[in-house]
Order: structure tokens, then sequence, then C-alpha cells
């Protein structure tokens, strides 16, 4: 066989496995719907990457992906922060939030929400031996650390009297905390919690005291009402076949109510 042939033989073999593949491609993404989602990974137990800052975990990773399979939707994940999550909602470029996002009337205004999906609310954390915070209340005259455009932030602004000071997520008030350079933190509960239980940080504690209920939900823009419709069904089919259960223990360890 001359070295011309093999040559030929070569090449026509690549351009035919080409053509196979890009058939294959091009059917498949005809056919592969994509669901595009935003979060803010630093706010584990409900979103946050593995240690090789990769891979998406959390509840809320788990509940959109099975969400997406419930719909049919292949589901991409992108890290935004979270005081962007709705400007990127309204200009298209992710078609859900989902990140711990609390249901209220301001951000009604601006997207849709899905049906209720977590039921939380906000508590503190400060150094253990701190004895002078308590309850909300004790926050006025101290300095406390937020995640900017949260709940918390919010909240704890209307207290009045507080020094608050803002950050980009919740593992940097965290950090403050650790720093000294705030008496408290206010998150969501149940992060303030995974925080005391998985950080190793032995030296600060959560305050049982309460603010607020609120209701997470999965977040679509305006335009999207066939899809919030979608999202919805598919909630509903998670919570009757069991896999919204299983989801809330495998990150929550309890059933849920
Ligand atoms: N639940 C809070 C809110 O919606 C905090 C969410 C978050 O920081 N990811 O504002």
């Amino acid at each position: 066989m001359s070295k011309k042939f093999l040559v030929l033989c070569m090449a026509a073999l690549m351009a035919l496995t080409a053509l196979a593949a890009g058939c294959g491609g091009t059917q498949k993404s005809s056919d592969e719907k994509v669901l595009k989602v935003g979060t803010n990974a630093d706010f584990a137990p409900f979103e946050f990457q593995d240690e090789n800052g990769k891979e998406y975990q959390g509840f809320d990773m788990d509940l959109i992906r099975a969400v997406g399979e419930e719909m049919g939707y292949k589901v991409e994940i992108s890290n935004v922060n979270f005081d962007g999550l709705i400007p990127a909602l309204e200009a298209g470029n992710i078609d859900v939030a989902v990140s711990g996002m609390t249901i209220n009337d301001e951000r009604k205004q601006k997207v849709l929400f899905s049906d209720p999906y977590y039921k939380s609310g906000l508590s503190i954390v400060v150094a253990k031996d701190n004895t002078a915070i308590n309850k909300f209340e004790d926050l006025k005259g101290k300095k406390v650390a937020v995640q900017i455009g949260t709940t918390s932030a919010a909240e704890v602004n209307k207290i009045g009297g507080v020094e608050v000071k803002e950050f980009n997520s919740s593992a940097d008030t965290f950090m403050e905390l650790r720093a000294k350079g705030v008496d408290a933190v206010v998150n969501d509960r149940p992060v303030n919690d995974n925080y005391i239980l998985k950080s190793g940080e032995t030296n600060v504690k959560a305050l049982p005291d309460l603010l607020t209920s609120e209701d997470y939900g999965i977040a679509l823009s305006k335009q999207n009402g066939e899809l919030q419709k979608k999202v919805n069904d598919a909630l509903k089919k998670l919570h009757e076949n069991g896999k919204y259960d299983e989801i809330f223990a495998k990150w929550f360890g309890t059933a849920s109510k």
C-alpha cells in the first residue's frame, strides 16, 4: 500500500468521523432544551461549589436539576453575584435564578416567582463570649455584617441605629465576624446553622431569636410566564413522587414540612 493511499484513507476516515459527530451534535442541540440557571454559589447548604470550584452542590442545585429533568431540560448553572441575579433575569442572560431567594413584594415588581419551595427566616451569629446581643433589638448601636441586596440587609437597616456593613457573600460576612470587624452577622438561619456546624469555627454561636418568616422561590423573568408554569408543575410532581423529600433529607436530615 502506498504511503499516499494510506494518507488518503486516513483523511477520508477523519472526514467521515467528523461528519458523524457533526450530525449527532446538531441533532442533539436542536432537540435539547437548555435551562440557564443563575445562582450565587456561596450560600451553603443551598448552593456552593466543591473544593475544586467546579461542581455546584446544595439543596437548591439538586432541586433545580430535578426540576430540569422533570421538564426535559438540560440544566446549565452559572455563578452570579446575588444582587446581579434579578438584572441577569431581566436582561435574559439566565432563565431562572435559584439562590435561596426570598419571595417578596419588592422583587415581585421585577420578576415572577415559582410556588414557594423552602421556609426560612433570619438569625444572628455572634462571638461565643458575647453576652450583650441576645435578640434583634440588641443590634441597635452595634456593627453588623450582612450580604448586599438580601432580606438581611433590608431588615437590619429597618431596626435603626445599627452600623450595617454590607458584603458580597455570606462567606464574607462570617470572615468579618472572625476578624472582629463586626459584633454580629445576620443571615438566613439555615446558612448560619450550616456555618456553625461545618466551618470548624468554635468561637461563635447562633442565637435562637428569629426575625421574619420567609419563603424561597425560583425567580423568572416577567416575560416567562410559560416557563413559570412548567417549573411549578415540575415542583408539584417532585412533591408527589417523593423526590423533593429525598433532596430535603439529603441536605437537612429531617423530613420536610
Ligand atoms: N433569602 C435571602 C434573600 O432572598 C438571602 C439570599 C442569599 O443570600 N442567597 O434576600
